[in-house]
C-alpha cells in the first residue's frame, strides 16, 4: 500500500534538538539536575531552571473574556489593532519611512513559510545562511524549492562576499532572488549584523535588482533580547534605501518577545517603496493564509494589543531583568572561552553561543564526549550550540573551560 503521492519526501524528520532534550532529561532523573548542564533549550528559562513566562503577558492573557478567546480573529489578514501595532512596534520604533502591510501569522514561522510560499516557483533555488535555523531548509524543501547556502563569517564578520557570490550566480538562471536574513541575534550564532553591513548588503541587491528583484527575508524572531533595543531597530531605517525592484519582508515573532511559543502568533511586514507592490504580497499573502492556517490565535492577537497598549512598562522592565541576565550569562561563557581558547564564532547578543568546530567527524566524536560528560548541547552545521538562554549563571560558570578540555581530548580520539 502507499498512500502519500510520489513526490512526497517520507523520510522522517530527525529532530536532533528534541532527540538530545530527551537524553539531557533522562540524565537529570538518573544522576540528579545539579550534576547535568542542560544547554539544549531554546527557550528562555530562569535561574531555577522554570521557563521564564512573564507575569505582564499571562496577568493580562487571563483578563481576555473566554468569548474573545473562543471567537475567530476579526480578519484572515489579521486584527486590525493587532497589525497596526506590530507596524509601530518593528517599523515605527525606526521610524522606517516605507509602504508596508502586516499580516498576522502563527508565530514567526508563518511568515518565514510565506515569503517560502509566495516568491519563487518551484525548483528555483532560495538562499539560506549556512549556519541557520533548521527550518528554513525544511520549508524550502517543502515548498520544492532548492536551497544553496552562503558562508555566514568571514573572520569575525558577516560573510557578504560569499552572499554575492550565490546571489551573482543565481542571476539570469531565475526570476527572482529570496535571501534570508535571520538578524539581529542570529539563531544559533548570537551574531548581529552592523548598520554598515546591511548599507552594503542593500546597495548590492540594489544593483542585482537593475536586473532580477530581490526579496529579503529579515527574520527578527530574537529582537526584541537586543542588548541595545533602543537601537534594535536603526538598521531597518537601511531599507528606505532599498530600490523600487527590492522587497523586505520582516519575520516577527511574539514566541520570544512575549515568551508565548505555544500561543502561535506573529506577522509578516511586508516593506517596499511600491504601493502596488506591498498589496500584491499582500494579497497572496492573505490567501495563503486562508488556505493553509485560516486565521491566527485570537487571543494571542488580543493579548499582543493589551500588554504593548496598557501593560508596556511593566513588560519592558520584566524583560530588561531578563535581558541583563542573557548578558551576565553570555559575558560569563564568552570571556572564559576567550581566556581558554574555546573557539566560538563572533557573538554579540542573543540566545545562544556557537562553538566553531568546521569538521564533521570531530564535531560528531566532541558532541558524543560532551555528553559522557553529562554536557547536553545541539549539533548545527558547523558548530555546537549552547542555549545560554536556559543555562543559569552558575551552570554557565566554568563551562568554557569544561568543554576547552573535552575538545582537546577529542581532537585525540
Ligand atoms: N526564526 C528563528 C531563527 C527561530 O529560532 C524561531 C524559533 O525557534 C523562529 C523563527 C520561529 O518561532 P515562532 O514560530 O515560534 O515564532
Amino acid at each position: 500500500m502507499n498512500f502519500i503521492k510520489e513526490s512526497a519526501d517520507k523520510k522522517p524528520i530527525v529532530d536532533t534538538v528534541f532527540a538530545i532534550v530527551a537524553k539531557a532529561k533522562e540524565a537529570k532523573e538518573k544522576i540528579g539536575e545539579e550534576n547535568v548542564v542542560d544547554a539544549t533549550i531554546g527557550s528562555l528559562y530562569d535561574e531555577d531552571g522554570h521557563i521564564v513566562a512573564y507575569e505582564s503577558v499571562f496577568r493580562s492573557f487571563d483578563q481576555i473574556p473566554d468569548a474573545k478567546k473562543a471567537a475567530y480573529a476579526e480578519s484572515f489578514r489579521g486584527n486590525p489593532d493587532f497589525r497596526e501595532l506590530v507596524k509601530e512596534w518593528t517599523l515605527g520604533q525606526g521610524n522606517v519611512r516605507l509602504e508596508s502591510s502586516v499580516i498576522a501569522t502563527p508565530g514567526g514561522t508563518g511568515a518565514v513559510s510565506l515569503v517560502m510560499s509566495e516568491f519563487l516557483e518551484t525548483n528555483e533555488t532560495v538562499i539560506l545562511p549556512d549556519i541557520a535555523w533548521g527550518s528554513y531548509a525544511l520549508m524550502a524543501k517543502d515548498k520544492q524549492l532548492k536551497a544553496v547556502t552562503y558562508e555566514m563569517f568571514e573572520g569575525e564578520h558577516f560573510n557578504l562576499n560569499s552572499l554575492k557570490q550565490q546571489v551573482n550566480a543565481l542571476v539570469g538562471k531565475q526570476n527572482r532572488i529570496v535571501v534570508v536574513i535571520n538578524d539581529p541575534c542570529h539563531n544559533p550564532t548570537g551574531y548581529t549584523m552592523t548598520k554598515e553591513e546591511w548599507h552594503e548588503l542593500i546597495a548590492f541587491l540594489n544593483e542585482t535588482a537593475k536586473t532580477t528583484p530581490c526579496i529579503i527575508l529579515n527574520d527578527i524572531a530574537y529582537i526584541d533580547y537586543s542588548y541595545d533595543l533602543e537601537h534594535s531597530r536603526d538598521y531597518m531605517r537601511e531599507f528606505e534605501n532599498m530600490s523600487d525592484q527590492v522587497m523586505a519582508v520582516i519575520a516577527m515573532s511574539c514566541s520570544k518577545t512575549l515568551t508565548s511559543y505555544g500561543l502561535r502568533c506573529g506577522a509578516a511586514v511586508i516593506c517596499a517603496h511600491s504601493k502596488e507592490s506591498v498589496r500584491e504580497a499582500e494579497i497572496v499573502f492573505e490567501k495563503s493564509a486562508r488556505a493553509l492556517w485560516s486565521n491566527v490565535n485570537n487571543a494571542a492577537m488580543i493579548n499582543f494589543v493589551n500588554v504593548v497598549k496598557n501593560h508596556k512598562e511593566e513588560f519592558l522592565n520584566e524583560k530588561k531583568e531578563y535581558i541583563d541576565l542573557l548578558k551576565k550569562r553570555s559575558s560569563i561563557f564568552m570571556d572564559e572561552a576567550k581566556a581558554c581558547g574555546l573557539p566560538v564564532y563572533p557573538y554579540k547578543e542573543g540566545f545562544f553561543v556557537t562553538i566553531k568546530i568546521e569538521d564533521n567527524d570531530l564535531k560528531e566524536k566532541y558532541h558524543a564526549l560532551l555528553m559522557e560528560h553529562h554536557i547536553f548541547t545541539v549539533q548545527v552545521n558547523k558548530g555546537i550550540r549552547v542555549g545560554i538562554c536556559s543555562l543559569s549563571v552558575e551552570k554557565t560558570k566554568g563551562l568554557a573551560l569544561k568543554m576547552k578540555t573535552l575538545l582537546d581530548q577529542a581532537h585525540t580520539i
